[in-house]
């Protein structure tokens, strides 16, 4: 064997899996396998000069490369088992919570120290919501911001490298299992491990099915979250968010009884574009420097969509929404509420009238030419319902750029090890389906790190 573990992706699962063995077991002979580039070599072309909107980068820099999609994101890491994933079903609620807090101590030894920590426990925002039919999800919120996130990120890996071998800009093609162990093959070669961890987020989830289905691994299909990111003066919010930071609220519609909920929020922060396999989507994140903080507040508003029979395919569903806004918008769409309320698109002279300026350069047009009439009626319901708690989310300048997709990977059946139908092989984080946040990818990865070792002992 070349290695005694190979960890397919360097996100924060493989990151987590990697320093968990390392601290439980240097004498390991461990591997990263890594299809984009390293962290210094991470760079997104956009820079809304030259470059304006996405390029399709052959690897993105956003969502591939040590880090993982987290890399450049807000570095929000919720010590919760009401959002961010399902993982407590395997393991249940309070070890996950603890290996959340056991992440964030690692987070803080790593240079995280001194940031925030938000929390909803107590807070009078709760009462406010359910007397408006909102409802307020309990979370503590370590709020490590893109730069500390980044610095977190290098300090990680000065460490690691001198005991891991990585190979970034390395994705890996196949997974073999011949009679013991497994091949790990890429374009350069073949290596042999005796455990694998398969970590490869929603940007490996195309090549996750693959694996699954050469492998007979069984999967379910998942949901999907479709929306629009919403963008208004930072004052508006600033009531919730100088308290909560993140507040993950959800409504009920009246209309059809659908949930739509708030997620990814980012007070004074700015609003991104995405590139998962060719699909440009909309995304937001913010800094805790206040030099690069903006004046406006992002955050997404999502309506949950799960098909299982006969159309399964919920995240082909998602893809065909967002792939007709990128035909209407040549990307991301942006459209003022009071626009869409009044049935007109957006014009690029009204955008610039707007009040509110926009912190992302998009294609003004029409949101409801986009979005199916259940998911856009369900949005606009939550935005006049979040006009009661946060009076001027409804007002005509509140910008609304579409569109939002959060794909989740179908669901890999794996048990309570993380470990799928074959022994010693593991799947984690976001690409398991089973993860949809870094605490708790983060989380999956020390989980598994732990089985590894207590394994072999
Ligand atoms: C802009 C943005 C902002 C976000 N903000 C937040 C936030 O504030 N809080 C939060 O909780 N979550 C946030 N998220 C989500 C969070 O980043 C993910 O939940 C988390 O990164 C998942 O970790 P992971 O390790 O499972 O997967 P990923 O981070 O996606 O990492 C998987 C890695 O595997 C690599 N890979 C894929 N296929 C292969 C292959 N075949 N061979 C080798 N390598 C491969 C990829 O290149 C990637 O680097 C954000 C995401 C984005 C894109």
């Amino acid at each position: 064997m070349n290695y005694d573990v190979i960890i397919i992706g360097a996100g924060p699962g493989g990151i987590f899996s990697a320093y968990e063995l390392v601290k439980l077991n240097p004498k390991l002979k461990i591997a990263v396998f890594e299809a984009g580039h390293a962290l210094e070599k991470r760079r997104c072309p956009i820079d809304g000069d030259k470059v304006k909107s996405c390029i399709g980068c052959k690897s993105c820099s956003i969502m591939s490369g040590f880090g993982g999609a987290g890399a450049f994101s807000d570095g929000k890491y919720n010590i919760t088992n009401d959002f961010g994933g399902t993982l407590y079903e395997y393991i249940g609620k309070q070890r996950a919570l603890e290996l959340m807090q056991y992440v964030d101590e690692i987070n803080m030894k790593y240079g995280g120290e001194g940031t925030k920590l938000y929390t909803t426990a107590g807070s009078k925002f709760k009462k406010l919501c359910m007397q408006n039919d909102l409802h307020l999800l309990d979370a503590s919120v370590r709020h490590l911001g893109t730069d500390i996130n980044y610095v977190v990120l290098e300090n990680l890996y000065a460490d690691l490298k001198e005991k891991v071998d990585f190979f970034f800009d390395t994705p890996v093609e196949t997974i073999e299992k011949p009679e013991e162990g497994y091949r790990v093959v890429c374009k350069d070669g073949a290596y042999t491990c005796q455990n694998c961890i398969v970590s490869v987020g929603r940007s490996g989830s195309k090549w996750m099915e693959k694996i699954c289905e050469e492998l007979k691994i069984p999967t379910q299909s998942n949901r999907v979250d479709i929306g629009v990111r919403v963008e208004i003066p930072a004052e508006i919010f600033s009531h919730l968010t100088d308290e909560l930071y993140e507040s993950k609220i959800v409504y009920r519609t009246q209309k059809y009884g659908d949930k739509v909920r708030t997620f990814c929020m980012n007070p004074k922060g700015a609003v991104v574009s995405e590139n998962t396999n060719g699909i440009v989507t909309v995304n937001g994140h913010s800094y805790e420097d206040p030099a690069k903080q903006t004046k406006n507040t992002n955050f997404a508003l999502l309506v949950a969509k799960h098909f299982s029979e006969p159309f399964k395919d919920s995240t082909g569903y998602a893809e065909s929404i967002a792939r007709l806004s990128n035909m209407l918008g040549g990307g991301v769409m942006v459209q003022r509420f009071g626009d869409l309320i009044r049935g007109q698109r957006s014009t690029p002279k009204r955008i610039e009238e707007s009040f509110t300026t926009p912190t992302m350069s998009a294609t003004p047009g029409d949101l409801s030419l986009v979005l199916p009439k259940r998911l856009l009626d369900g949005i606009i319901e939550m935005i006049y319902a979040l006009d009661k708690i946060a009076p001027g989310t409804a007002n005509d300048d509140t910008l609304l750029y579409g569109v939002e997709v959060k794909f989740y990977n179908m669901e890999v059946e794996v048990d309570e090890k993380l470990q799928c139908c074959y022994d010693g092989l593991y799947i984690i984080g976001d690409g398991s389906g089973i993860t949809h946040s870094l605490s708790h990818a983060s989380a999956s990865g020390v989980h598994v790190a732990r089985n590894i070792v207590k394994a072999a002992e």
